[in-house]
């Protein structure tokens, strides 16, 4: 099976065009979806929309859809979050809402290899952010391959034999991970629409379970478009400008 993983798209329609397009010049045959689809960016109506158009398999709600039970869930955002909560909240379509707001919490079981959640298994909304984060991750996952979003920063972790292992994947335009046997792995692909480590290109992953190989891959989008409807919506200017700077 090609698992096309997706993360974080915070309502980016042009970055998860880029994304899909690249995808499918690729080839995959299911989609994964580790939360966040909404948030910060100024398509909130239609990128859900294009979310589920993809029928995907398996997905996990992240912090910034739970905003569709209510702004009592925005409690821990800052303020640009929360204005920005606030505005798509009041955007989204009743159904687009619901839809959200049932959509399940993680980990969530894709198959005997992979399990997705958004923040870590063990904690929908934690962040994995140093070595004792993920290594409690990893050892709560329950499958050889956990998949996880929410800090916008592709990272794969793996322990063998007791002993963690760290690759960065910020930077590259493309890097493969193999998957041993008898190894355990805890990956984030990075954001599809709001990239945090210096790279301002869409970040998605495909894994393929046959040959076991885990692809991590950077796109281009036309950026300028996204920020220009960031304005335009009114949302607040920082988060078009962050959009060019990746961070
Ligand atoms: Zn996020």
């Amino acid at each position: 099976m090609r698992y096309l993983v997706i993360t974080d798209i915070h309502a980016n329609l042009e970055a998860l065009e880029a994304c899909l397009a690249d995808a499918s010049a690729r080839g995959y045959e299911q989609t994964l979806v580790l939360g966040d689809i909404v948030g910060y960016g100024p398509d909130p109506d239609a990128v859900v929309e294009r979310v589920k158009g993809l029928r995907p398999l398996a997905m996990v709600r992240g912090n910034h859809d739970k905003i569709a039970l209510g702004m009592d869930h925005a409690q821990g955002f800052h303020a640009i979050a929360r204005a920005a909560a606030r505005w798509t909240l009041d955007t989204l379509t009743p159904d687009h809402r619901q839809w959200l707001a049932a959509l399940p919490e993680g980990p969530c079981a894709v198959d005997e290899l992979v399990e997705i959640c958004h923040g870590s298994p063990f904690d929908e909304d934690a962040y994995i952010v140093d070595e004792f984060e993920a290594l409690r991750a990893i050892n709560t996952a329950a499958a050889p391959l956990c998949l996880y979003g929410h800090t916008h920063f592709g990272v794969a972790f793996q322990l063998s034999n007791g002993v963690l292992e760290i690759t960065r994947l910020a930077g590259g335009g493309r890097t493969e991970l193999l998957l041993r046997d008898g190894v355990k792995y805890l990956v984030n692909p990075g954001a599809v629409g709001q990239p945090r480590d210096g790279d301002p290109r869409a970040a998605y992953a495909i894994v393929d379970t046959a040959s076991r190989r885990i692809e991590l891959v950077r796109v281009a989008y036309p950026l300028d478009v996204t920020r220009e409807k960031v304005l335009k919506a009114g949302l607040p200017e920082m988060l078009a400008r962050r959009l060019a700077v990746g961070r």
